[in-house]
C-alpha cells in the first residue's frame, strides 16, 4: 500500500511589540520572572483590557502580504480552561471571527517548482505564563512575565505533503515575519513555534485520515524529525490493523519520538465565547489601505525581480530574496561593480557565506564590506585575477583592512595574459618532459592536463588558463607533425 501524508500547521508569531497585547507591561525577554506582569495580566478583580492598537497593524500586514482578506469586524473570545499559568481561568482569543481570512503563501519545493500553500486564517491572541518545573524541588514555579504577550496563530489549510514541505513552509513563514518585521523569529526564545497536524491516508483516497497534533516544536530540524517520526509511527499502526487516535502528542528530540500528551489541551470543551471586556474589533478599509502604504518590498515580489532584473535563476533569487540583508548586500556590491549578477552571486553566496559561515557571523556584519566585495569582483571581471588568485586575494581581503587592487600589486598576483610569455613557458615545459610528450604523441591523451598542470604550476599559477589551454593544445599538435 503507498501512503500519503498529509501536514497542516499552526504557528504562533509572538508580535514585535513593546508592551503587551491588553496591558502596558513591558514584552522583553529574560527579564527576572514577575517584573513584567501587572495588575491585568495576573488578572487582579477589577481590571479591564484594553486592545494595543500596534498588535492589529501587525496582524493586517501580515494578512496582506498573503494576499488575504482583512476582516472589517473581529471578535476576541474566551478560550475557557484551567491551568496554573493562566491566571484568568481564560485564554483571550479570536475563534469565530478572525482579523485575518483566508489568503495562501508560495513555497520552494526541492526541485526548484513552487507550491501554493492555503492559510486558513491568521488570528490574535494572548500568551500564558510559564510553568517552571526544573528550579523548584518538588513544586511548580510560576514565571507571567510571557503572560498577555501579542501572538498571532497562522493557520495552513491541511495543503503540505512531506515533512519536507513543512519545512519550507515554516522557513519561508519565517522569512516573510522578518521581512514585516512584526515578529523577530528568534526560535530559542519561543518567539516563532508551531504544532504539526500530522495524518495520512492512502494514496488517491479524497478523505482525510485521523491527524495527530504535535506540539510546540522548537526547530526547523526537530519539526522534519517529528513529523517523519510521526507519519512512520502512524503507518506501522494502521498496517498492524489498529486506529490512529486523534490526540495532542510531544515531540522527545533526546529519543527522536513522538509520544501522548497529557495536558491541559486534553478537555477539549473551551467554551469559547465573545469577551464582553472587549469591543468588536473593527478595520476601516481606510486603515487598512494606510497600512499598505507602508508595506517593504516582500521576499516573493524581490525573487521575481531579481529573477528578472539579473536574470538570475529562481533557486539563486529565491536564495537571496529569502535573507533581506543577503539581499541588501548583493544589490549593494551589483551597483559598484559592472561584473555580470551571476558572478557576483557566485562569490556572495560562495566565498563570503562560508567564511561568514566559519566564524557564525551574519552578512549584515561582514567584515567584508560590499565596495571590498566589488573591488575584488573588478579584477575578476576584467580578468587580472584568474579565479584562484582571486581566492588568495579574498583570503587576505577577508584577514585585513588592504583592498583588491594593493594587494595585487604587492603580491604580484596579476594574471598572466601575454601569449609569447605563455608560451615561452609552454615550450620549457615541453622541453623538461620528452618522455610524457612521447607518451602523449604515442595517443596518452590525458597527459594533457599533466602538461596544463606544470605550466599553471611554472607559472606560480598566474597564467590565464583559457589561454594555456588554447595555447598548448596548438604547440602540441605543431610538435606532433615534426
Ligand atoms: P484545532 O483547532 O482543533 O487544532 P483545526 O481544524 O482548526 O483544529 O485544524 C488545525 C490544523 O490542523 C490546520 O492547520 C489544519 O490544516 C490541520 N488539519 C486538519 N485536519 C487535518 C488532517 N486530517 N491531517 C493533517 N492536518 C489536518
Ligand atoms: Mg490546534
Amino acid at each position: 500500500m503507498e501512503w500519503e501524508t498529509v501536514i497542516g500547521l499552526e504557528v504562533h508569531a509572538q508580535l514585535a511589540t513593546k508592551s503587551k497585547i491588553f496591558s502596558g507591561a513591558a514584552t522583553a525577554y529574560g527579564a527576572e520572572p514577575n517584573t513584567q506582569a501587572c495588575a491585568i495580566d495576573l488578572a487582579l478583580p477589577g481590571v479591564l483590557p484594553v486592545l494595543n492598537r500596534e498588535v492589529v497593524i501587525m496582524a493586517v500586514k501580515f494578512g496582506l502580504s498573503v494576499g488575504a482578506e482583512v476582516a472589517e469586524r473581529s471578535v476576541f473570545a474566551r478560550k475557557n480552561y484551567f491551568y496554573p499559568d493562566l491566571p484568568k481561568g481564560y485564554q483571550i482569543s479570536q475563534f469565530e471571527l478572525p482579523i485575518v481570512k483566508g489568503g495562501s503563501l508560495d513555497i520552494l519545493l526541492e526541485d526548484g517548482s513552487i507550491k501554493r500553500v492555503g492559510i486558513t486564517r491568521a488570528h490574535l491572541e494572548e500568551d500564558a505564563g510559564k510553568s517552571l518545573h526544573e528550579d523548584f524541588n518538588g513544586m511548580t514555579g510560576l514565571d507571567f512575565n510571557r503572560a498577555g504577550t501579542p501572538l498571532l496563530e497562522i493557520v495552513s489549510e491541511p495543503d503540505l505533503r512531506s515533512a519536507k514541505e513543512a519545512v519550507s513552509y515554516l522557513k519561508t513563514l519565517h522569512t516573510l515575519v522578518r521581512y514585516l518585521e512584526i515578529c523577530d523569529g528568534n526560535m530559542q526564545e519561543g518567539s516563532f513555534r508551531c504544532d504539526a497536524n500530522v495524518s495520512v491516508r492512502p494514496k488517491g483516497q479524497a478523505a482525510l485520515g485521523t491527524r495527530a497534533e504535535i506540539k510546540n516544536v522548537n526547530s526547523f530540524r526537530f519539526v522534519e524529525k517529528a513529523i517523519e517520526y510521526e507519519v512512520q509511527r502512524q503507518i506501522a499502526l494502521i498496517e498492524r490493523g489498529e486506529k490512529v487516535k486523534q490526540e495532542t502528542r510531544l515531540y522527545d528530540s533526546d529519543k527522536n519520538e513522538t509520544r501522548p500528551m497529557r495536558s491541559k489541551e486534553e478537555a477539549n470543551d473551551y467554551r469559547y465565547f465573545p469577551d464582553p471586556d472587549l469591543l468588536p474589533l473593527c478595520v476601516t478599509s481606510e486603515w487598512v489601505e494606510k497600512i499598505r502604504q507602508t508595506m517593504p518590498e516582500l521576499p516573493t515580489q524581490k525573487r521575481v525581480r531579481f529573477e528578472h532584473q539579473y536574470e538570475l535563476s529562481a533557486y539563486d533569487a529565491s536564495l537571496l530574496a529569502g535573507h533581506k540583508a543577503l539581499a541588501d548586500y548583493f544589490e549593494a556590491v551589483l551597483k559598484l561593480t559592472p561584473a555580470p549578477a551571476k558572478l557576483v552571486v557566485n562569490w556572495v553566496m560562495g566565498d563570503l557565506a562560508a567564511a561568514l559561515n566559519k566564524v557564525n557571523l551574519d552578512i549584515s556584519k561582514s567584515p567584508l564590506s560590499p565596495e571590498k566585495m566589488a573591488g575584488l569582483l573588478n579584477r575578476i571581471h576584467d580578468n587580472t585575477l584568474s579565479g584562484k588568485l582571486a581566492k588568495e586575494v579574498f583570503e587576505v581581503l577577508w584577514e585585513g583592512n588592504a583592498d583588491t587592487d594593493t594587494i595585487i600589486k604587492e603580491r604580484g598576483l596579476e594574471q598572466m595574459t601575454d601569449s609569447s610569455e605563455i608560451e615561452k613557458i609552454i615550450q620549457q615545459i615541453i622541453d623538461k618532459n620528452p618522455t610524457q610528450l612521447a607518451e602523449y604523441q604515442a595517443g596518452k591523451d590525458r597527459l594533457f592536463a599533466f602538461f596544463v598542470g606544470q605550466v599553471m604550476k611554472e607559472s606560480r599559477g598566474k597564467a590565464n588558463p583559457e589561454q594555456v589551454n588554447a595555447l598548448l593544445k596548438e604547440k602540441l599538435k605543431g610538435e606532433m607533425n615534426v
